[in-house]
């Protein structure tokens, strides 16, 4: 009887817990309604955030064509989320993304009423960003990383990718590129196998017989991939195979190494070398094709000579990182901004100094990183006007920009900062992926002439994969410039 009459009680509390959090999502999705219904154009940096309750959506045109980018920022004091996401001109392809964020969002919701269950006032945090590779088929690989947070709890870190060609409206699969061929899925099984033995971050981390579990040769295991210009990339979900402190796993395999593998259209391109190895080709026809391709090659490199980005770097300054990032940029003549925090400006006076020394531009990033939505006018305004102060004290040099942390404002926020604001537009993702060779392929992936790159000086990573980022950019024409040349 008494168990009986718990139980009842149980069901009661859950069912008025579903209730409000289906309010809740009514009233989230009333309100970013009411936004759509008065959505602008604005680009992200000049816009006005609107503070509490309201959802801000807004649609940008991305670089690839029929793809736009949809942006959702809410302020919500409780549950503040921003995310992003692709859009097309495809209903079934749009509805399979929409579904996705709003699954996040409800996860999102739930979690922080759960946890309100335990204590009055809960915070938290859902960021969900993206990136997109192009392959030449003219398929799409869209990479969701959801980043949800509620307060007293571990994090959740999720990676979800989407394939989509935008202009047959097709979503291949895994199967697809394999055609639906499980011994070719069983060498690729082998081959992931083996990369997440031998990766020496790994070592301590892996739990073996999880691993051999979530990687057997079955298609439900490889879904989550996404196939760009040179590599196959999976994605593994965060603690089922690996201690959680390593986040998802990610393992990329280059095509050249599977191409036989492939469905014809995946496959790599052909390069210089395997038309030469062609001895069935005529002589004369191999000739132009090689000129052509030559020719190709060429122009990519000497277009528009005067391409400019601005390379940013938040969170320091670092006595190891951004030592070496500056020894980077030096070699390539560069000149970046760094947005710096005011607490770790009093800590390392001397990096702060060098920083200026070598000509950067020097941004505001507020003094202990908080969000400052959510923080008190006169929090925000010591935030703010205490790192300018001990920037300029130490480096002699005035802070001339203010990055908010996690691009997050509101009016309060800008009428406190007598400096303008200062946003990015290619995420690296640096801070996530700790990999050199990542900064690179995401810089690749979305730089075009005027952008202005995040980056974080406190990730050995950064400074490892710059080189190599700069030598691309180099290449490609682009020159390096401060975010306030950039407006010039
Ligand atoms: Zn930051």
């Amino acid at each position: 009887m008494k168990n009986a009459h718990h139980k009842q009680q149980k069901s009661w509390t859950s069912h008025l817990l579903t209730v409000v959090v289906s309010i809740f999502i009514i009233g989230v999705g009333y309100l970013i309604y009411l936004s759509l219904a008065n959505k602008t154009d604005t680009p992200l940096n000049n816009q006005n955030y609107v503070s509490a309750l309201k959802s801000k959506v807004e649609t940008i045109d991305s670089n690839y064509p029929g793809i736009k980018i949809i942006t959702e920022i809410a302020n919500n004091p409780d549950t503040p989320f921003a995310v992003q996401y692709p859009q097309s001109t495809h209903q079934a392809f749009n509805d399979e993304i929409k579904t996705y964020i709003q699954t996040e969002k409800n996860h999102y919701i739930t979690a922080i009423n759960n946890a309100k269950q335990l204590k009055e006032k809960i915070t938290g945090e859902l960021n969900i960003s993206f990136e997109t590779y192009p392959h030449h088929s003219g398929l799409y690989s869209f990479v969701l990383v959801s980043n949800r947070y509620v307060e007293d709890e571990d994090g959740v870190i999720q990676i979800q990718s989407f394939l989509f060609n935008p202009e047959t409206g097709e979503t291949p699969t895994i199967e697809d590129i394999f055609e639906h061929d499980v011994e070719r899925l069983t060498t690729i099984s082998t081959i992931v196998q083996q990369q997440l033995h031998n990766d020496p971050a790994l070592q301590d981390a892996l739990l073996p017989e999880q691993a051999q579990e979530q990687t057997k040769p079955i298609w439900d295991n490889y879904q989550n991939v996404a196939i760009t210009v040179d590599s196959l990339i999976f994605y593994f979900p965060e603690n089922k195979m690996a201690a959680k402190t390593v986040g998802p796993l990610i393992v990329s395999i280059p095509l050249s190494e599977i191409n036989e593998l492939l469905a014809k259209k995946f496959k790599a391109q052909q390069d210089k070398e395997d038309l030469e190895d062609q001895q069935t080709v005529p002589q004369k026809e191999a000739q132009d094709t090689k000129e052509e391709v030559e020719k190709e090659s060429t122009e990519v490199q000497s277009t528009s000579p005067s391409k400019r980005v601005a390379l940013t770097f938040d969170d320091g300054p670092d006595p190891k990182v951004t030592m070496q990032i500056l020894e980077t940029l030096e070699k390539y003549n560069a000149k970046a901004t760094f947005f710096m925090l005011g607490s770790r400006v009093e800590f390392y006076p001397e990096i702060a100094k060098n920083v200026q020394a070598a000509g950067h531009e020097l941004g505001n990033h507020s003094w202990t990183h908080p969000n400052l939505n959510k923080a008190s006018v006169d929090k925000v305004k010591d935030e703010i006007h205490n790192t300018s102060a001990i920037i300029e004290e130490v480096t002699g040099q005035k802070a001339t920009l203010f990055r908010p942390p996690y691009g997050a404002f509101n009016d309060t926020v800008k009428a406190q900062s007598d400096l303008p604001i200062a946003l990015w537009d290619v995420d690296t993702l640096d801070w996530k992926h700790k990999d050199p060779g990542h900064l690179l392929r995401s810089i690749k992936q979305t730089v075009k002439d005027g952008s202005i790159i995040l980056m974080h000086d406190i990730h050995q990573s950064t400074a490892d994969g710059l080189d190599a980022a700069l030598a691309y950019l180099q290449n490609e024409g682009y020159t390096f410039v401060t975010m306030s040349e950039l407006d010039e």
